[in-house]
């Protein structure tokens, strides 16, 4: 048999069942998904629940636990054993719990970012996700398209794919639907085939699906890319880190506390119980988890902004963000256009009024101009319009918004997209593209059979045109310019002299210094011999006309614009408009002061590294800016100290993408490629989004110091307790399990809670996080000496109750101060700044409830006769457990006059 790429279209569409204009039917879709599966790589690495709850029983402290429980149960403490185990149970239970639900967050994200595919299905195009593709579906392809599948091409307008995935090659290929005799010529060889995660670069086309899934090309090598582990975040590193240190120190210590106690004479199995118990409280075990839980968790927050997190480190990395760079069209502004105003040769039609426009009303002459112009414009045109259903209804535009505005502004005055396309169908185009800013097609005027032409082609194109073509160009003016040498003036062509350029340049820029996108149009007719070699130049065309469209700032945007600018962080506009449009936006929203402040992208083209950094210091505002001027933006802020989140939407776009700090795609007109490189997606493609996002990563980062700060501090509170006590004479201060109790009961839960902490009021009038900071950075010894504060006034009770009556409640006393310090020391830590008097308990609940039930428990421990006999405890008299309380809240206090210091000397 031979393969598809050997074999006719009509040959592959026949095999696979299909039919080039209906596609596959709902029915036998359905059908295939069944017997071919979904359309995706099977995923190796995925961590199922199993996994998850094999890694809690992994860590290091669980280990020594379980070993600890083993050799209790040999000496015959089988109550310690059971102890021990419930501890780990429950430990288990509530880390498995949570890093569950992270992991769920973050593959319900993964789900989301699933690429959006056109196919063919029952005769009309519809939108799937590109899983539920199956062999034999008509696939669309379009530049900026990630191949869903394999396919054969039974289409191939200039289309160009970049196969470096497969083949290694970076060049992107252009492709044909003719057959290839060769029997295994190489993948890049295969012209007529478009493969499974290749990127589409240029032009259009229809593929016929022949494989899916695992059995792609991708597929058969997917076992190879999958090897990729997950890169741990900054945070994540340092933590690890940090988590290593402790343990080396507490490994230490253990040994001078076991081998202490022994030349003390102690007891072995209680030296052998507190070295365990020890340890497991010296190593913050628990901080990985929680830093996990917390960015997951915040990454699920942000989606319900609209900012959909691709990677765990963006969540980091947003809250340490300096500039933003962002896109003007569909970002800034609503980019729902409308054509506002229509210039020709001088004379202009008000098109922003509600009343239809006339141009009955325009001088018989400037008639014909008008309509070839707005011929023109509905044709060298990719969206469509939908006709209202009902007479009152508005029209609706299917394509991009800027040219949906030109067919609509062509359907208000009666010219209508169909009726052109029947009388002059498009054979040939020059897509648009960024570079250039300018897009042709190449249309065949139709005689029909009576050998007349169509009414709906315009009189001017008529005249002697009997089997003729026609090019229509549009795009940025002042491109469009340069390959025009005529003009229409009426029905008069003029030569494109300087006079006339100069009268062009200027209408386009007085629209344009009043915010308006600009839009030209021009056409030439086009010989046979063109169209046969397949080699129409955009040359030599006739200018015709001067779109102007509105687009207006996007609701809130300025607002944004300058929490940001009080947050540190520096907004900066890169667009491919008109330099005076952009001016115009970008002083309305207060981007810059001087409207005038523009620079173009030609004018940093040339320039070194130095020259280009202090451009970019100062400039706000580029405008007329290729995707390769965006990359140079990117390197030189970076170069300059910045964390950059930039955004993007186009083919070109995804090197600048991965380049910055933070890479952001559009969500609704971004491409699959800038999605697939981004580090975040805006679903509703809004500026507001980025700046809620880092609002949002702000608050997260926060919260992680605070959680730490809360665990370590806690930490260091028992070390100094089990180091000093035997200095003052008690040789075991907190018994083995009430240590074991204190740090993975009485600890993790409020440290949990403080993972979800609303945002502090100052959050956005602070600047953006040091992003090299240490975890600790500020706050290494803090901890150190709170742990001091902590244990200073247990202890003290203790020894004092202690020296009292030595068998008096003194344990008891010394272990429930110490819980309850930390308790109230979970409140402090709730702001650096902001009294906790402050600080309603309604905006985290959660902390509320986890220190009452901390509380609870802790009552339990002290007065459940059974929990007694576990723990070692004796019930407190009420006094005794008042004066408990009110030691425990010392910490509390000296926080809030330190609170308070700090915040007078702001
Ligand atoms: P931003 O980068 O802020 O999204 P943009 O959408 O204006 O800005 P591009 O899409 O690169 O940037 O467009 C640049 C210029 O190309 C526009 O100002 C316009 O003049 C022209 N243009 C845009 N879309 C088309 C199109 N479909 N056909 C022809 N010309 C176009």
């Amino acid at each position: 048999m031979a393969k598809h790429h050997q074999e006719t279209i009509e040959e592959v569409i026949k095999e696979l069942g299909s039919s080039s204009n209906e596609g596959l039917s709902g029915a036998k879709a359905k059908e295939r998904i069944e017997q071919y599966g979904l359309n995706e790589l099977t995923e190796k690495n995925r961590r199922s629940a199993w996994k998850i709850l094999l890694s809690q029983l992994k860590s290091v402290m669980v280990i020594i636990l379980i070993v600890a429980s083993v050799i209790t149960a040999f000496v015959g403490e089988l109550r310690d054993t059971i102890v021990i185990l419930a501890i780990v149970a429950l430990n288990t239970i509530l880390g498995f719990t949570q890093e569950y639900r992270a992991e769920k967050a973050m593959a319900a994200l993964k789900k989301m970012s699933v690429p959006r595919v056109k196919v063919r299905r029952d005769g009309k195009i519809v939108e799937i996700n590109s899983t539920e593709i199956v062999p034999g579906d008509i696939v669309i392809l379009e530049a900026g398209n990630i191949v869903p599948a394999d396919m054969r091409l039974i289409e191939a307008t200039n289309l160009k794919i970049q196969e470096s995935a497969l083949t290694g090659e970076s060049e992107a290929v252009e492709k044909t639907t003719k057959p290839i005799e060769e029997e295994n010529p190489s993948l890049g060889d295969r012209k007529n085939m478009a493969y499974s995660g290749t990127v589409v670069t240029y032009g259009r086309g229809v593929g016929i699906v022949t494989a899916t899934g695992m059995e792609t090309e991708l597929g058969k090598i997917a076992a190879m890319l999958q090897d990729t582990a997950e890169t741990q975040t900054p945070l994540q590193k340092n933590i690890d880190q940090l988590g290593k240190i402790l343990a080396l120190i507490a490994l230490g210590i253990v040994g001078v506390i076991f081998v202490m106690g022994l030349l003390r004479g102690e007891d072995l199995e209680l030296m052998f119980m507190t070295a365990v118990s020890f340890a497991v409280a010296a190593v913050p075990e628990g901080l990985p988890t929680v830093v996990t839980i917390a960015l997951a968790l915040g990454a699920q927050r942000m989606l319900k902004k609209n900012a959909l997190v691709r990677k765990l480190m963006a969540v980091e990395t947003l809250g340490s963000v300096t500039v933003i760079c962002s896109d003007k069209t569909g970002t800034i502004t609503e980019n729902r256009m409308k054509v506002t105003v229509v210039e020709m040769a001088g004379r202009t039609l008000d098109f922003g009024k509600e009343n239809e426009p006339d141009p009955e009303a325009l001088p018989e002459d400037d008639n014909k101009s008008f309509e070839i112009m707005l011929t023109a414009a509905a044709l060298c045109n990719d969206a469509e319009i939908k006709p209202p259903v009902h007479k009152k209804q508005q029209a609706d535009v299917i394509g991009d918004p800027t040219e949906g505005a030109l067919v609509y502004a062509a359907y208000r005055v009666g010219i209508e997209k169909s009726d052109l396309e029947q009388a002059m169908p498009r054979i040939l185009e020059i897509p648009f593209d960024s570079e250039r800013k300018r897009m042709t097609t190449i249309h065949e005027i139709k005689s029909n059979p009576k050998g007349k032409i169509p009414a709906d082609v315009p009189e001017h194109l008529r005249e002697n045109a009997v089997d003729q073509y026609v090019a229509f160009t549009k795009g940025a003016v002042d491109s469009l310019v340069e390959v025009c040498d005529r003009v229409l003036e009426g029905d008069e062509i003029h030569e494109l002299d300087d006079d006339w350029k100069r009268r062009i340049i200027e209408t386009n820029n007085n629209l344009a210094a009043n915010g308006m996108r600009v839009l030209g149009v021009a056409f030439r007719p086009v010989n046979s011999a063109e169209v046969e070699d397949k080699k129409v130049e955009e040359k030599n065309l006739i200018f015709t006309g001067i779109f102007g469209m509105m687009d207006p700032a996007r609701e809130g945007v300025k607002e944004s614009i300058m929490t940001a600018r009080e947050a540190g962080i520096r907004p900066i506009m890169i667009t491919g408009d008109h330099p005076l449009t952009a001016g115009y936006i970008a002083e309305s929203l207060t981007i810059v002061d001087d409207k005038s402040n523009v620079k173009m992208g030609r004018e940093i083209e040339n320039l070194t590294e130095e020259e280009l950094d202090r451009v970019t210091a100062e400039t706000s505002v580029y405008a007329r800016v290729a995707p390769e001027h965006k990359l140079k933006i990117v390197d030189s802020l970076q170069r300059q100290g910045n964390v950059v989140a930039m955004t993007g939407d186009g083919v070109n776009d995804a090197p600048a993408l991965k380049q910055a700090d933070i890479g952001i795609a559009m969500g609704i007109t971004g491409t699959d490629v800038t999605k697939e490189v981004a580090d975040m997606v805006l679903i509703d493609d809004n500026f507001t989004t980025i700046v809620s996002a880092i609002r949002e990563g702000r608050t997260i980062f926060d919260n992680i110091h605070k959680f730490i700060r809360y665990i370590l501090a806690s930490n260091f509170g028992e070390i100094w307790i089990m180091l000093l006590g035997p200095f003052f004479g008690i040789s075991l201060p907190l018994a083995p399990l009430q240590i074991l109790w204190l740090n993975l009961v009485t600890d993790g839960v409020p440290a949990l809670a403080l993972a979800v902490e609303p945002p502090e009021k100052d959050i956005m009038k602070r600047p953006p996080n040091p992003t090299k900071e240490h975890v600790l950075a500020n706050g290494r010894w803090n901890v150190i000496l709170i742990g001091l504060l902590l244990s200073a006034f247990s202890l003290g009770v203790g020894l004092v109750y202690w020296m009292n009556d030595i068998n008096g409640p003194w344990r008891t006393m010394l272990f429930s101060t110490l819980v309850f310090s930390q308790l109230f020391f979970a409140l402090s830590v709730r702001s650096r700044t902001k009294s906790i008097f402050n600080a309603p308990f309604k905006e985290n609940p959660y902390l509320m409830y986890a220190v009452l039930a901390s509380f609870g428990l802790q009552l339990a421990v002290i007065y459940v006769p059974f929990m007694q006999g576990l723990f070692t405890t004796q019930a407190l008299g009420v006094w005794d457990l008042l004066l408990s309380l009110a030691l425990g809240s010392a910490i509390l206090w000296i926080y809030e006059i330190k609170k308070l210091v700090t915040r007078k000397r702001q």
